[in-house]
């Protein structure tokens, strides 16, 4: 069995490196807030005390940190995985962040002649508790088949979906779509209580029809009764879309939806919205209709 290496120990590594120790793997784990280390290695893990440590004692490290100077920082910046790592090893960047960011990161790793794969995930964590992320990745295809025993033990699917980038690229799409869906469902149930309509009633109505989605059936609920425990942070979801605006910044390419979307998670955040769940988009529309949805 390869030895893993995992860095990046919050809400989602850390159930993920306590999945792999399970399945009978030999960890080696490092975050940079040492109270994030103490569980895992309670599970069994080996304390490391840099990233380059980890990639000295691994073959293949996971990497799973907040966004791109987090992901950058640990593996190629001073005492980083790759201080540590010999040619041949495997780093795979599980965090979700800017594709271009993930290409930069393959390139220092290529110059080192360490394989690289982003992998980005989607499930949050109840998945990563129970093993069941969606994981997108990009890179070469036979670097996938050496991590897909991993990602076998952290995940329910995994997808090739390009080269280094394209897990990335895929990621932001799913963020772009999940957000927007977020933000129409929050305007639907608004126009329904300002109508005097309950708005349980109508997502009852509509959800067996066009308009139904998982995301409706996540969030809808969350919406009417009023419970914005996240979940998945909107301080993240900002992230993923400033990302997916930086992207197509790069690409020339013209998101109108996705801008939108950006002005309404930027408000939340500086309102001091960030630690809620997503389904706290509705607070945007909210205050700008004076009208507050509740089932009733
Ligand atoms: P988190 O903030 O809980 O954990 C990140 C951890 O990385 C922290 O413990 C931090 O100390 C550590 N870290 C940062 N820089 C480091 C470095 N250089 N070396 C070592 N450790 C370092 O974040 P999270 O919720 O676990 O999310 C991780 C990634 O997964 C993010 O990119 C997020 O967007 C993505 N994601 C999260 C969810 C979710 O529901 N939380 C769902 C899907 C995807």
């Amino acid at each position: 069995m390869a030895r893993v290496g995992f860095i990046g120990l919050g809400i989602m590594g850390r159930p993920m490196a306590i999945n792999l120790i399970k399945a009978g793997h030999e960890v080696t784990a490092f975050d940079v807030f040492p109270e994030a280390i103490k569980p895992v290695a309670e599970a069994g893990a080996t304390a490391a005390s840099s990233c380059a440590e980890v990639g000295s004692a691994s073959d293949i490290v996971i990497i799973m940190v907040q966004d791109g100077p987090q992901a950058e920082t640990a593996v190629a910046g001073e005492g980083g995985v790759l201080d540590g790592s010999s040619s041949g090893d495997l780093i795979v960047d599980m965090s979700s962040i800017a594709p271009g960011v993930s290409k930069r990161i393959g390139k220092a790793c290529d110059a080192k002649g360490v394989g690289f794969l982003d992998a980005p995930v989607s499930g949050g964590e109840p998945f990563a508790i129970s093993g069941d992320l969606a994981i997108m990745v990009g890179g070469k295809a036979d670097l996938f088949e050496t991590a897909k025993p991993l990602f076998d033990i952290v995940g329910a699917s995994a997808v090739l979906c390009g080269d280094v980038g394209a897990g990335n690229v895929t990621k932001l799409a799913n963020q772009i779509v999940v957000g927007a869906n977020i933000h129409g469902l929050a305007e639907a149930l608004t126009l329904a209580t300002k109508a005097g309509v309950n708005p349980e009633t109508v997502f009852n109505a509509i959800k067996g029809g066009l308009a139904g989605s998982n995301v409706m059936n996540a969030k809808g609920p969350m919406m009417f009764e009023r419970n914005f425990k996240a979940g998945f942070r909107i301080e993240l979801h900002y992230k993923d879309i400033n990302n997916a605006m930086e992207t197509a910044r790069e690409l020339g390419l013209p998101l109108q939806v996705t801008a939108n979307l950006q002005q309404v998670l930027t408000s939340l955040v500086e309102k001091g919205y960030g630690k809620e769940d997503h389904s706290g988009i509705l607070h945007f529309v909210e205050e700008n209709a004076g009208v507050e949805v509740k089932k009733f």
